[in-house]
């Protein structure tokens, strides 16, 4: 149907050039745009909305766990930043200075906030006196700036969104606790709601968190075999307490330093949906987080505004009714097969066409665009039917990247093996590695490959072998593969 129309919408196919479908994609379904400022980035209403959409549920659940919301300041003095060095240096590409207050030349530079952990601890220090003040446990929803060299809209752009959680904790076991109870809260949440399935684990002291005892990470695995750190959780041991004087007095009457822990995730999840579930029609968004769950549109033949248009609102009202989000397209400058393709790349989960035909036979035509699986819906049980259509659609999704996942995950046994499959088809390659940072700068250098992290706990039969570079024996499973 209107094919001419159909071209309006049509983008690179992903398997002909992955970069620039990405970019078509956010362009044509309007999610971003760029900013007159390179690197940086505008997001959209209809962007907005699913980072709402993401935001919404993960803000429960940091609520459910004991956490409450706060707000610390967007700039951190130089001298601050600057007391721990290893965080610095950590960041110090990539911070933006203020220099300048009006006319007026400051006298000690600001940055802006790359992240957080300095500023808040040094208000925890004024903060927590006694064991009776912990745990601390303080989220923040805020912009970060970092200077990034290159950029691609959500997934790295000089300033963008995100959540850190920052938490102080009596001993080293409860810091522990929190960073893997954060991470398997993380894994639920994208797992669920973004219908992404990830693996997770620790990083290594390459890719670690500056200034970090241990970073864990969620990791998931784009559809051009890439993949992409979703999340990130530190237990930051007594590193920045000891630097910002974090002291408590603990029961025994002793002064001790506090156990932190940081973590957080981004817009960059944005990105991840599009990566993970588009197609060449463009975005396919899960239900839970699908600003538009279900797209109405008239088939607009006859007087349609007297024949289908009450119906149409009718249907609307009632899903509306029962807490779906739901929208008419009445745009009388476009023919119905434009207004399904434009959906489409919007990504809209569910679409309901009625005609005149329908009304008369009571009945509307029901498209998912997880699968492109079309049938008639008797007008009477669409609200009973629908709800379980959605939630079937975020199931599929879920199960559609889980195995590609599945597919693109490769037990190595050799680094001829692993050369030529990361340069052929990419993926997950999981394999031994000795533990040596220089195996693993090797393995960078040669493959572009990192590990992403150091699985916790495997179901696999790989419990022991050899690392892939120099042979040594090992007992240390890693997930290397070339990331964004
Ligand atoms: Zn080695």
């Amino acid at each position: 149907m209107n094919k001419d129309l159909r071209f309006v919408k049509q983008i690179t196919p992903k398997s002909e050039d992955f970069s620039k479908w990405y970019g078509e994609i956010i362009r044509k379904a309007e999610l971003a745009d760029y900013a007159p400022m390179k690197g940086m980035m505008i997001i959209r209403p209809y962007g907005y909305a699913i980072w709402e959409n993401l935001r919404a549920p993960l803000d429960r659940r940091i609520k459910e766990s004991g956490h409450a919301n706060a707000y610390f300041p967007l700039f951190i003095p130089e001298s601050l930043l600057a007391k721990e060095t290893e965080h610095l240096e950590g960041f110090s590409p990539e911070v933006a200075w203020v220099t300048q207050g009006g006319q007026e030349e400051l006298e000690e530079r600001l940055a802006v906030r790359p992240t957080s952990e300095a500023i808040i601890g040094s208000m925890y220090s004024k903060w927590i006196k006694s064991w009776r003040d912990l745990p601390v446990l303080i989220n923040q929803w805020a912009n970060i700036v970092r200077w990034e060299k290159v950029t691609r809209p959500f997934l790295r752009t000089t300033e963008f969104l995100w959540q850190e959680g920052h938490t102080a904790h009596e001993t080293s076991d409860q810091a522990h606790e929190e960073t893997l109870m954060i991470l398997a809260m993380y894994k639920e949440f994208v797992e669920s709601e973004l219908a992404i399935p990830v693996v997770s684990g620790i990083k290594s002291e390459r890719e670690k968190f500056a200034g970090a005892l241990a970073t864990y990470a969620i990791e998931a695995l784009m559809s051009d075999g890439k993949a992409l750190q979703m999340g990130t959780s530190h237990n930051l041991g007594q590193h920045f307490s000891k630097v910002f004087n974090i002291r408590y007095e603990d029961r025994s009457q002793n002064i001790q330093y506090v156990w932190q822990t940081s973590w957080g995730v981004s817009t960059r999840l944005v990105g991840a949906l599009i990566m993970s579930h588009g197609d060449d029609s463009g975005l396919r968004l899960p239900p839970r987080v699908a600003p538009v769950q279900v797209i109405i549109v008239p088939i607009s033949i006859g007087d349609w505004k007297k024949d289908v248009l009450p119906m149409a609102l009718k249907i609307q009202n009632e899903l509306t009714g029962i807490g779906l989000r739901v929208e008419l397209d009445q745009r009388e400058e476009f023919t119905p097969g434009w207004k399904f393709s434009d959906w489409e790349m919007r990504g809209v989960p569910l679409r309901i066409e009625i005609g005149p035909r329908d009304v008369k036979k009571n009945q509307a035509v029901v498209v998912r665009r997880d699968n492109g699986q079309k049938g008639s819906v008797g007008l009477a049980s669409l609200t009973e039917n629908l709800p379980g259509i959605l939630s079937d659609i975020q199931k599929s999704l879920f199960e559609q990247a889980l195995d590609f996942q599945r597919k693109n995950t490769h037990d190595v046994k050799t680094y001829q093996e692993f050369r030529s499959i990361i340069e052929e088809r990419k993926g997950f390659l999981r394999t031994f590695w000795c533990g040596n940072p220089s195996c693993e700068e090797k393995i960078k250098e040669e493959t572009m490959a990192t590990i992403r992290v150091i699985p916790l706990e495997e179901d696999t039969s790989m419990a022991q072998g050899s690392c892939i570079l120099c042979g040594k024996k090992s007992d240390k499973l890693a997930y290397f593969a070339r990331a964004y």
